[in-house]
């Protein structure tokens, strides 16, 4: 396998992080732009962390985002299985490899001593003890069935140094690093074994994750190097924060693909949104298709520092997509958000006036409130010093208004308008006087996914006429 390998390797806790979307994303691009593979692979082996339906989120949120797997639990491959609960014999076997090269021991201490050896600062760090034990003590501690765990043996000295991809070279010094526990009693394997050992018998080249590994990597290139395998290339990637302080985090609801989604952002927008957590196109595009994300994406422009996570700028890049969406496809997704309506309208032009106005689908409850909600709104919205409007012209203006449109025959918008403006003719007004009150006698409201003719087509002649009838009798009774 010479062709560039990237994986993701989520553990199935939860919902779809941000940063994983990302991680995942960063790998999909590498992989496609280099014609090579993306591997999907599921870390299900911390048993207690385990979430029900973690699993179908996954798929449904790489489905979603439109990132398709080479290989992986439910595709299948030449590498699997792709389930690492499904791999526990692979990890013994290389595990009781390194007991016998002595880069691994089994170590029978119970967590009453483990917890002894937390010091002032919450750290704990093994030391050693079992590494000692003499093969007769082991062997009397297995013949009684006493439970151990399988540790890393990291030397004490020397140093372990590797180059990042986007972080540059690192250089620990081994006394630093600890001996990690790499399998539990209960035959899992960590993450700190089982990656080391996946990603090599999978053919991964590149490995992109969260800079969170970074400080244990060493570790694992010691095992690659015990083990007789080649190191990967890493790419580790900046955090994302909330803000200069804080990370995202899910009692904020910023933390998920599934909170974004909810708030009625689009797939493909959190999607190029998210590329650009951390990655710099190095021009002055923002807007990129998954497609024109592999062309562009370059592992040079990924940034060592946090990135803070926009979401303003995300709403304005969501209110790009959709307003290119096709009309039908925005209707289908509005639509669900239609429901309440009980006022018949016409759901086609609501559809397009709504689409025009909003960035994000959580948008379209307020501004559709007005159609099922008329009553009791302040007369104070006819003023307006711009259009050079006031309660008083609007008490003028409406009988005359409410004559012409009674004679529409044909209630379209084009006809409204036609209408309206003639009208404005007639009365010596100006265009946006007019429609200024009609909107608001119409609506009863500042802000309206559209003018005046569109509120009126909108709603229908009856319901129109009964509302501008109904403002006029406020406005007199005032
Ligand atoms: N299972 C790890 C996680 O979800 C994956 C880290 C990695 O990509 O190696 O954080």
């Amino acid at each position: 396998m010479n062709s560039i390998r990237t994986r993701f390797a989520p553990s199935p806790t939860g919902f779809m992080h941000i940063g994983n979307l990302r991680t995942a994303l960063y790998a999909y691009l590498f992989a496609k732009k280099n014609q090579g593979q993306f591997i999907l692979r599921i870390e299900d082996t911390d048993q207690e962390r385990l979430v029900g339906d973690a699993v179908s989120a996954i798929y449904s949120t790489l489905k979603l985002a439109n990132l398709r797997h080479d290989e992986g639990p439910d595709v299948g491959g030449p590498c699997g299985p792709y389930m690492q609960s499904e791999r526990r014999d692979i990890y013994k076997k290389y595990a009781m490899a390194l007991v016998d090269s002595s880069h691994a021991y089994r170590c029978f201490c119970t967590k009453e001593r483990l917890d002894a050896l937390v010091d002032g600062t919450g750290n704990r760090r093994y030391d050693k003890r079992c590494l000692h034990l003499s093969p007769e003590e082991v062997e009397e501690k297995l013949a009684r069935g006493a439970p151990y765990v399988i540790r890393q043996n990291v030397p004490q000295e020397g140093i372990t140094t590797f180059s990042d991809l986007v972080y540059g070279e690192i250089s620990i010094e081994n006394r630093e690093l600890h001996d990690n526990v790499l399998l539990k009693s209960d035959g899992f394997p960590t993450y700190n074994f089982a990656n080391v050992v996946d990603d090599h018998l999978m053919g991964i080249t590149h490995v992109f994750r969260g800079m969170e590994y970074l400080s244990s990597t060493p570790n694992y290139n010691l095992l690659y190097e015990a083990l007789g395998w080649a190191v990967p290339l890493y790419v580790h990637l900046p955090h994302i924060m909330r803000d200069k302080r804080h990370k995202l985090s899910k009692r904020h609801g910023d933390a998920n693909f599934e909170d974004f989604l909810g708030k009625g952002f689009l797939p493909e927008a959190i999607l190029n949104y998210v590329a650009l957590l951390g990655w710099n196109p190095k021009s002055e595009v923002e807007k990129f298709s998954l497609d024109e994300l592999v062309e562009a994406f370059d592992i040079s422009g990924i940034s060592k520092s946090s990135a803070v996570f926009d979401e303003v700028k995300l709403r304005w890049l969501n209110a790009q997509y959709i307003k290119e969406l096709p009309l039908q496809r925005f209707h289908e997704l509005a639509a669900p958000r239609y429901r309440a309506i009980s006022t018949p309208v016409d759901f086609n032009l609501l559809s397009a006036l709504v689409q025009a106005r909003i960035s994000a689908l959580s948008d379209i409850p307020e501004i559709i409130e007005f159609i099922d909600s008329f009553e009791g709104y302040s007369l104070e919205l006819f003023e307006n010093k711009n259009a050079k409007s006031s309660a008083q012209l609007a008490k003028e203006v409406l009988p005359a208004a409410i004559a012409a449109l009674e004679g529409i025959e044909n209630w379209s918008n084009d006809a409204l308008f036609a209408a309206l403006e003639q009208l404005t003719a007639q009365l010596d007004l100006k265009k946006k006087q007019l429609l200024w009150i009609v909107r608001i006698a119409v609506t009863g409201r500042l802000s309206t996914p559209g003018g005046a003719s569109e509120m009126c087509a909108l709603i229908g002649k009856e319901q129109s006429l009964c509302r501008l009838k109904q403002s006029l009798c406020t406005l007199c009774a005032a």
